[in-house]
């Protein structure tokens, strides 16, 4: 007798029920925080309460060297990947904005024509999932369990819409133009009256008549560097980035999408998601229905002011906050140990050059695509490049052939002319598979290379180089194979998930797999991703 009682405590010290093929939670939270890199956990853990960020940490299971395999890391891409387990050679989703050989354009990754705007007039909602190549995790949801609801949203259309793929019932995300919450017609017609109700209540402008001012004294902000810094952005019509931001006085000259590059933004994000669960009844029964949250105001504001600004340092503490008061209400609505939560980010970002000692710099950037350019020429007295974006070059295929060239033979000459370029350091043919430079970073180029929408040639600088065009406008950006962009974090919670720590390196891609897994549902369709559910179970 005293044996069971011992059993029966030991199998539920930990509060929650293991995954089995009966049960399931009741509603899976995903949740991406645009741009957060693995190190804000520890960086501001002693600031963070203990229901935010520190509870998942605490009570659930975190992955501490989870990586994105492949560049671009940038956000399309990492949203494609944690909705479809995969990455861009089987998602294609190839990076923000690929360029397009047939129609010489640049493609916009959720760009769709065919669609019209919903709750906006104009451009901002002409978005859908179209050019995913790969189904998602909540689209195998939804063919195993029809019932199941599903739900995208974010202030960015692109991570709305990518997470969860084709037949979600919708993705809702933020226009400029409107400062409110619309969508687009490949989900529906019209707003549901619970998305017209919430955006007539212009919690935007309410927002935007405070100034930004730290959440606590300025010199608690121990963990950052100095509030001033040439080096950092400004919003236009500031002079300085410094605190307090007087938002109301910036309205005029940004718009009302002023608010993407506030923690507020976060916060009305937080708000219309307990919204979304109230009105469209999420995990009110035993079905599993899934949000996907995308937060992206830590995005906008890392670009602006990067990751040692006590800008960034206070959008962590508020989204903590945020975070607390939304598994408060899921505590409530749904029932403690009832949902499950994943959360990690999309890529991560560099430190700004002037922080980071040793040899770190800027490249002119428009230096470097202007000597590309002349190679061409003085090799080949023409130019074969048609296009160079996101660190790929595009060669004119007619122009070679017009040459009597092979493309071949361009590449091999092209790898050369790079590998020689001051502080670039790997460059590769894809379609060659031919790559010199640093064995890591090369990997993630073959995993990156879409045939139809990546150049031929792709390279890479040096780690913590930034292009120019940051020390022009201020701020950082990401989109490397380097650890800073790669890593973030990974977290589990709640329904099935024991508590635990493992840092064993996992890919971000791993994740659409294991949640296929908890809902013992088939993966997505070009999944590659590993199930890390005997983790999570131990
Ligand atoms: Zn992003
Ligand atoms: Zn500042
Ligand atoms: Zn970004």
């Amino acid at each position: 007798m005293k044996h069971k009682i011992l059993i029966l405590l030991l199998c539920c010290l930990n509060g929650f029920t293991a995954f089995s093929i009966e049960e399931k939670p009741k509603l899976i939270i995903m949740i991406t925080v645009d741009q957060m890199r693995h190190d804000y956990i520890a960086k501001y853990w002693d600031r963070y309460t203990e229901d935010g960020f520190k509870r998942l940490v605490n009570k659930g299971f975190s992955f501490d060297n989870a990586n994105f395999s492949y560049v671009p890391t940038m956000t399309a891409v990492g949203h494609a990947t944690i909705g479809t387990g995969t990455t861009p050679v089987h998602h294609g989703i190839a990076a923000n904005n690929w360029y397009d050989r047939i129609t010489k354009k640049e493609v916009y990754c959720v760009s769709d024509s065919t669609v019209t705007s919903v709750g906006v007039i104009g451009g901002d909602g002409l978005h859908s999932p179209r050019n995913l190549k790969s189904n998602t995790f909540t689209d195998q949801l939804k063919l195993s369990s029809p019932k199941s609801k599903v739900f995208g949203i974010s202030l960015k259309d692109r991570g709305a819409i990518l997470p969860v793929g084709f037949s979600a019932d919708a993705a809702f995300w933020y226009s400029n133009k409107k400062g409110h919450f619309i969508s687009s017609s490949y989900y529906m017609e019209e707003l549901p009256n619970w998305v017209n109700s919430t955006n007539a209540k212009k919690r935007v402008e309410a927002f935007l008549q405070t100034p930004w001012s730290t959440l606590y004294p300025i010199e608690t902000y121990t963990a950052s560097s100095q509030d001033q810094a040439d080096f950092e952005g400004v919003f236009n019509g500031e002079t300085t980035p410094t605190f307090p931001h007087m938002l109301p006085n910036l309205i005029k000259e940004n718009g009302l999408g002023l608010i993407k590059g506030t923690p507020f933004g976060n916060s009305l994000l937080a708000n219309f998601a307990k919204e979304l669960i109230v009105n469209e009844e999420l995990g009110s029964d035993e079905i599993t229905d899934v949000i996907s949250i995308s937060f992206s105001s830590t995005d906008y504001i890392g670009h602006m002011y990067g990751p040692q600004s006590i800008e960034i340092e206070d959008t962590y503490l508020r989204l903590d906050l945020n975070l607390s008061n939304l598994f408060e209400f899921l505590d409530q609505q749904i029932g403690e140990g009832q949902y499950t939560i994943v959360l990690t980010a999309d890529h991560g970002v560099a430190d700004i050059p002037a922080h980071v000692k040793g040899s770190v710099d800027y490249y002119d950037y428009n230096g470097f695509k202007d000597a590309i350019l002349e190679w061409s020429n003085q090799n080949y007295g023409l130019n074969l490049v048609e296009e160079i974006t996101n660190n790929q070059v595009y060669l004119n295929y007619e122009a070679i052939t017009n040459q009597q060239l092979t493309t071949k033979e361009v590449k091999e000459e092209l790898l050369q002319f790079l590998l020689n370029y001051p502080n670039l350091t790997s460059a590769a043919d894809m379609i060659g598979r031919v790559c010199i430079g640093d064995a890591a970073v090369c990997e993630r180029m073959y995993n990156g290379f879409d045939p139809k929408r990546s150049g031929d040639v792709f390279y890479s600088f040096q780690a913590g180089w930034l292009s120019d065009y940051y020390q022009k406008r201020g701020g950082t950006g990401h989109s490397t194979g380097y650890k800073y962009d790669t890593h973030v974090p990974m977290i589990w919670y709640g329904f099935g998930i024991n508590a635990g720590r493992e840092m064993q390196e996992v890919a971000i891609k791993d994740i659409a797999v294991t949640l296929s897994d908890i809902q013992s549902i088939p993966y997505p369709n070009r999944a590659t991703g590993n199930s890390l559910l005997p983790h999570l179970q131990k």
